[in-house]
């Protein structure tokens, strides 16, 4: 060791380091390219500024963004058993759920939460892509059915929002057996007389479009959303023909009768308790006595 890797070095790298800072607060949109600033964006529910692209959102991130005031109290979910099938690819499951769980700081795939929309009491569940893909496993299983199982308790409608590349292949058939659970689950909402809306996110692929993200009683999308079971890709490859444009696009299949109606995020809340306060036999929302969600969201991250 001698003065400059003990002294220099540290200094030049200081400087480096310092020089990235900056570089964080921006975040570029990968539709029309715009840097945008982070806090501008987060204000904006990350659609961006200049072509309404929407980018996704964290589960946590939606949730202040949705419940009044930004309170919501989160549903606690039954621990699966961890990798039953001590699967391995390059990596072993349970190092994958735990770089995983770094980079989103969240337990799993999924975030059920309670509380009020609009002065509407409502349960929620959101999916998170960067999570894995989002992917299906047991844990995601017992989110959803915690969730409907908490909703009819207390009587309250269910809100899905779905983001997923499909099954998660290190649980084998039993991310598969989630399937038919979750269609148990929202079985039990219907029996019970209660909505179940679901808000497809950019993607909903795989399984989930073939359970639980299919079975709203109203089913919105959010804007450019890609919704399929095998994604376009595939479909080009299997039947060596060009798709027409906007193939599996939210927009595409709102034409072809798959979907109810395709929403803007920042329209979104307000649809939300439109069709849960009309479908719940309530009186029509008082409007204008809750801040907007955006200004929760910056204020909320400023605490932060
Ligand atoms: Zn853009």
């Amino acid at each position: 060791m001698n003065w400059i890797s003990n002294y220099v070095r540290p200094k030049i790298n200081s400087l480096f380091s310092r020089r990235e800072v900056p570089e964080n607060l921006w975040t570029k949109c990968p539709e029309c390219g715009t840097m945008l600033f982070h806090r501008e964006l987060a204000a904006n529910l990350n659609v961006c500024t200049s072509c309404d692209h929407h980018m996704a959102i964290s589960p946590r991130d939606r949730f202040i963004g949705l419940f009044d005031v930004g309170v919501f109290v989160e549903v606690k979910v039954p621990e699966p058993v961890v990798d039953p099938l001590h699967f391995r690819d390059q990596k072993k499951y349970p190092d994958r759920l735990k770089a995983a769980q770094k980079v989103t700081g969240e337990r799993e795939a999924m975030l059920v939460a309670e509380g009020e929309v609009g002065r509407t009491p409502i349960i929620a569940v959101a999916q998170d892509f960067s999570f894995m893909a989002g992917s299906m496993g047991m844990y995601v299983g017992n989110a959803i059915i915690a969730a409907a199982q908490r909703a009819v308790a207390t009587k309250r409608p269910l809100v899905m929002f779905s983001a997923a590349g499909g099954a998660r292949m290190q649980e084998g058939i039993l991310s598969l057996m989630q399937m038919p659970r979750t269609t148990v689950a929202v079985q039990m909402l219907k029996e019970a007389g209660l909505p179940y809306v679901v808000v497809l996110t950019h993607p909903t692929t795989g399984g989930v479009t073939a359970s639980y993200a299919m079975l709203g009683d109203v089913q919105i999308a959010e804007p450019n959303a890609l919704i399929c079971f095998a994604g376009p890709r595939v479909i080009e490859q299997t039947i060596r023909e060009k798709l027409p444009e906007g193939f599996q696009r939210a927009e595409y299949l709102l034409d072809h009768g798959m979907l109810d109606r395709v929403t803007h995020r920042k329209a979104l809340r307000e649809e939300l308790v439109t069709i849960l306060r009309m479908l719940m036999n309530q009186s029509p929302a008082v409007k204008g006595d809750l801040p907007p969600p955006g200004d929760i969201l910056e204020s909320a991250e400023v605490k932060a």
